[in-house]
């Protein structure tokens, strides 16, 4: 016990900071790891907003650190000072990119300080509005007819994107020209302006996209198929054919490892007055996201579930041969 207090003290002279004080009238910084405007970027905005008021009306700001399909902003977070003024919103790539990637730049297990788990989000399989097929069933058609001339957009080497991507090329034996993007937000652009084919990107990107009419859509990636009006006739990739797809991207917050234990404490106790915020919930259940209400809202629930999830995906990217080296 004595040891830890004294750690405490010790982190918090080195942070410069004092818990009590925290966070005060300095800006927060939260990396987002992709582009303005795409879904990591869009669940951020709203975080920080929800999180204004449990930290006594502080500053939040976001800062896009795209590329490297989140790799580059995840690393500039686990340099950073650890006094809590810089946090990380990242997602499912902080357990698919250890497997994805070669040389990783940050270490997940040790380089952060885990915050909570934000949320749940389904992604679905789109395509450029001029796509002559109109159903799944059409969409396998079209693919077969065009092996070797398909461009997949994706967020970069370890995005969601690009794992959804080497997925359901394995589940479909399909090779397709994968066309990097620093986030779906460009991707999506392209995907309209009809440069790319086909991108699978979360729903809090897509739904509004789908609903103007914008994008084709095709299916969900989650085992069940969606409650939401606007996605709940998708079918699901399972009910397509593709047995065992299911992809659900998970939205955490982070601090660089060291942070002082009270100022971690005090950012997890606002970010669970964050999700339930009713307003933060609205917005994001709008866009199809499930708010996190579970253990995985709490530090220790959140570093197990990224375990869990390391252990779940590193035998599946390897069984489908589809990491990146
Ligand atoms: N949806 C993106 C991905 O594929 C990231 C983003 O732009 O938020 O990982």
């Amino acid at each position: 016990m004595k040891k830890l207090l004294a750690f405490t003290a010790i982190a918090a002279v080195v942070a410069g900071v004092h818990a009590q004080d925290f966070p005060g009238s300095k800006t927060i910084t939260m990396v987002v790891p992709f582009a303005a405007g795409g879904p990591t970027d869009r669940v951020a905005r709203d975080l920080a907003e929800a999180l204004r008021k449990p930290l006594g009306g502080a500053t939040i700001v976001v800062d896009n650190v795209p590329g490297a399909g989140s790799s580059i902003g995840a690393a500039k977070v686990a340099r950073a000072t650890p006094d809590g003024y810089t946090l990380l919103l990242n997602h499912i790539g902080m357990s698919t990119i250890p497997t994805l990637v070669r040389n990783v730049p940050f270490k997940v297990e040790t380089d952060f300080e885990y915050l909570g788990i934000v949320n749940d989000v389904p992604m679905t399989l789109i395509s450029r509005p001029t796509m002559e097929a109109n159903n799944y069933k059409e969409l396998t058609a079209w693919i077969a007819a065009h092996k070797g001339k398909i461009n997949l957009g994706n967020a970069g080497v370890g995005s969601a994107s690009h794992l959804c991507g080497l997925l359901f090329q394995s589940a479909t034996k399909t090779e397709m020209t994968p066309v990097p993007y620093k986030g779906t937000a460009p991707a999506i652009t392209d995907l309209m302006g009809g440069q790319i084919d086909l991108l699978c990107d979360q729903t809090t990107n897509t739904s509004p996209q789908i609903e103007a009419k914008k994008v084709k859509a095709f299916a969900v990636t989650t085992s069940k198929r969606l409650t939401t009006p606007l996605l709940k006739d998708l079918p699901t990739l399972q009910e397509a054919g593709l047995k065992d797809f299911q992809v659900t991207i998970w939205h955490g917050l982070y601090a660089p490892k060291g942070t002082p234990p009270a100022i971690a404490k005090k950012l997890n106790e606002a970010l669970k007055a964050a999700l339930k915020d009713p307003e933060f919930i609205r917005k994001q259940e709008g866009l199809g996201a499930v708010v996190a209400s579970d253990g995985r809202i709490e530090p220790e629930g959140h570093k197990k579930f990224v375990a869990a999830e390391i252990a779940k995906w590193s035998p599946i990217i390897k069984a489908a041969g589809v990491y990146a080296d």
